[in-house]
C-alpha cells in the first residue's frame, strides 16, 4: 500500500528564522506536577542553520527535510524523522542533543560491501583462495580512483581536439583584434589551417579597421559584442569588412559540441524522406532552417511573410492583393 502523504508546512527559498526582538517566541506551560515555562530560542537559529520555524504553530522544522518531502525526493526513505517535516519539534526541551541528532542522521546507513559472490569456476586458475577486499573503502577506492580517472580523461580529450583548437584560434582572434591585443599568433594558426580560403594581407588591414570601431584596451568585449556591431551594419558596409565578416560567419556556424550537428544529422532524416526525394539544395537548407530553429519559427508572423512574399513583384500582387490578420482565422 502506499503510504500516505505527510501534511507539510510551506517553505519559500530559505529557512522562515524571525529574530527576536521584533518577533516574541511564546512561552509554553510543559509538565503537570512541576510546570516548567519554555520557549523557542533564536540562537538557536545560528548553530543550526536549516531550522525552519513555523509561526502558526509554534513550532521548528528541518528546512532541508521538509523542501526533499515537498519536492518528492525522500519517498524511498522507510525511517523519516516525522517530527522534523509534519508535527515539528515544539518541545523545547534537550534541544542541544535533539538538533545534532537529526543532523547526523542521513536516512544513508554507511557504506557496506555488496553481497560476496563466488567467482564462475571457469575464471578460476589454480587453487588460491579468491580475493575480497577487507574493508568498505578498500572495495570502494578502485572504483572511485575508475571514476575519477574517467572523469579527467573525458575532460583533457574534450579540450584536445584538433577541431576545438581551430575554433579556439578563431574566436580570438577575432576577440584579441576587438581587445587591441596582439593577434599574430593567432593569425598564423588560422592561415595554416583555412590556407587559401582567405586573403590575410586583406584580412589583416580589416582587422585593423575592425579595432578601430572598439575601444581600444577593453577586455570585457565579447563574442556577443561582435555579433550587435555586424548585425547593425548595412550589407554595403558590410563588404568593406568582407574577410572579417567571412571568417566571423565561420566561428558562428563551427558547432562547439558534436552535439548540434549530430542533432541537426537526425533532422535531416525526418525532413528529407524517401517521398520527397526530389527536394533541391536550398529548399532543403531553408526547411531544415526552420526546424532546427523550431523556437524562432513558430514565433514568426504569417500575415506579414505572405505579404512580403506578395509584394515581391506586381503579378502576385494583383493575384492576392494583401493580406490581413482576419485572413488567418478563415482557414482555420
Ligand atoms: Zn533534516
Amino acid at each position: 500500500m502506499k503510504p500516505k502523504k505527510l501534511q507539510v508546512p510551506v517553505v519559500g527559498t530559505e529557512p522562515h528564522q524571525p529574530s527576536s526582538p521584533p518577533f516574541k517566541f511564546p512561552r509554553r506551560e510543559f509538565g503537570k506536577k512541576n510546570v516548567v515555562k519554555r520557549s523557542f530560542l533564536p540562537q538557536w537559529f545560528q548553530r543550526w542553520p536549516w531550522l525552519h520555524y513555523c509561526e502558526d504553530m509554534d513550532a521548528a522544522f528541518c528546512f532541508i527535510c521538509v523542501k526533499a518531502y515537498s519536492e518528492n525526493k525522500l519517498n524511498s526513505v522507510s525511517n523519516l524523522e516525522t517530527t522534523y517535516i509534519t508535527s515539528g519539534y515544539t518541545d523545547g526541551k534537550d534541544a542541544c542533543v535533539q538538533f545534532p541528532n537529526h543532523e547526523s542522521s542521513r536516512y544513508i546507513s554507511p557504506p557496506g560491501f555488496p553481497r560476496r559472490r563466488k567467482a564462475p569456476r571457469r575464471f578460476e586458475e589454480g587453487d588460491a583462495e579468491s580475493v575480497f577486499p577487507e574493508t568498505p573503502e578498500d572495495y570502494y577506492r578502485p572504483i572511485y580512483f575508475e571514476a575519477l580517472d574517467l572523469i579527467t580523461t573525458s575532460i583533457t580529450d574534450r579540450f584536445n581536439r584538433p577541431g576545438y583548437n581551430v575554433f579556439h584560434n578563431v574566436q580570438n582572434l577575432i576577440l584579441k583584434a576587438v581587445q587591441g591585443l596582439d593577434y599574430e599568433a593567432e593569425l598564423k594558426c588560422v592561415a595554416n589551417f583555412y590556407t587559401t580560403d582567405f586573403n590575410y594581407e586583406l584580412l589583416r588591414t580589416q582587422l585593423e579597421i575592425l579595432r578601430a570601431n572598439f575601444t581600444p584596451n577593453q577586455t570585457s568585449v565579447k563574442i556577443t559584442d561582435v555579433t550587435e556591431f555586424f548585425k547593425a551594419m548595412t550589407p554595403v558596409q558590410r563588404e568593406l569588412l568582407s574577410e572579417v565578416c567571412q571568417l566571423f560567419q565561420l566561428l558562428l556556424v563551427i558547432p562547439a559540441t558534436n552535439a548540434v550537428s549530430e542533432r541537426s544529422f537526425s533532422a535531416l532524416r525526418r525532413v528529407k524522406t524517401y517521398l520527397c526525394l526530389t527536394m533541391a539544395q536550398d529548399r532543403l537548407n531553408h526547411i531544415m532552417t526552420l526546424h532546427i530553429y523550431r523556437g524562432l519559427t513558430d514565433d514568426l508572423s504569417l500575415i506579414e511573410s505572405a505579404n512580403r512574399f506578395i509584394h515581391g513583384s506586381d503579378h502576385t500582387e494583383q493575384i492576392f492583393g494583401k493580406f490581413v490578420a482576419t485572413d488567418i482565422k478563415k482557414c482555420d
